[in-house]
């Protein structure tokens, strides 16, 4: 299936966003927790990938970056082009991950800090599932992060040519 990722992006942070604006019970409320975009206008990017398994990646790269952040912290999600691929990157300035761990996030059941982990509630399985989903994708998926600072996830994933993408559109139109 293929999907635009600046209108998937765009429309999964309008949904964020109006959770963290709602006045509710909902954990994330109210946490003066902001969000910012760098997703280009005049770029577009076309993946070949699965809308709700990618919604559900973006989901948990988004709660995390929610849980594991102060209030009143902001959170940066970039889509740009990196070589031939595709990079989206969720940026904190949360707890920030050591450098032992950063490998250790995406395996399953794995939690940093299992004191603080288990009053933030949760399972341990958000980052392991959004790895096997991107490398499904052909994709790759990191973390970047300096203990105190924050963390920035990465994913890169290879994008329909535009000119390849002409074609694609004029066979969709036979
Ligand atoms: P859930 O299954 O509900 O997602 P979880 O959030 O604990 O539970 P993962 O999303 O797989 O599980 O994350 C694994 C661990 O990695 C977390 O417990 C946390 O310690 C650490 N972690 C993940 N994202 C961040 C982040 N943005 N900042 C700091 N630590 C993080
Ligand atoms: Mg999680």
């Amino acid at each position: 299936e293929l999907v635009q990722l600046n209108t998937m992006l765009n429309f999964i942070l309008d949904r964020f966003e109006m959770i963290l604006l709602s006045p509710s019970k909902d954990l994330n409320s109210d946490r003066k927790i902001k969000i910012v975009r760098h997703i280009p206008k005049d770029q577009e990017f076309w993946v070949d990938i699965d809308y709700d398994k990618m919604t559900q990646v973006i989901d948990n790269l988004m709660n995390n970056a929610i849980k594991y952040s102060p209030d009143g912290g902001s959170i940066t999600v970039s889509l740009e082009k990196s070589g031939d691929k595709a990079l989206i990157s969720i940026k904190d300035q949360g707890l920030g991950i050591p450098v032992a761990d950063q490998e250790k996030v995406f395996n399953r059941f794995f939690r940093v800090d299992k004191s603080r982990s288990r009053a933030q509630g949760g399972t341990g399985l958000g980052l392991a599932i959004s790895k096997e989903v991107i490398e499904k994708f052909n994709g790759r998926i990191w973390v970047e992060s300096k203990e105190n600072e924050g963390s920035t996830f990465k994913m890169t994933l290879n994008y329909v040519q535009d000119d390849l993408l002409s074609t694609e559109k004029q066979w969709d139109e036979d």
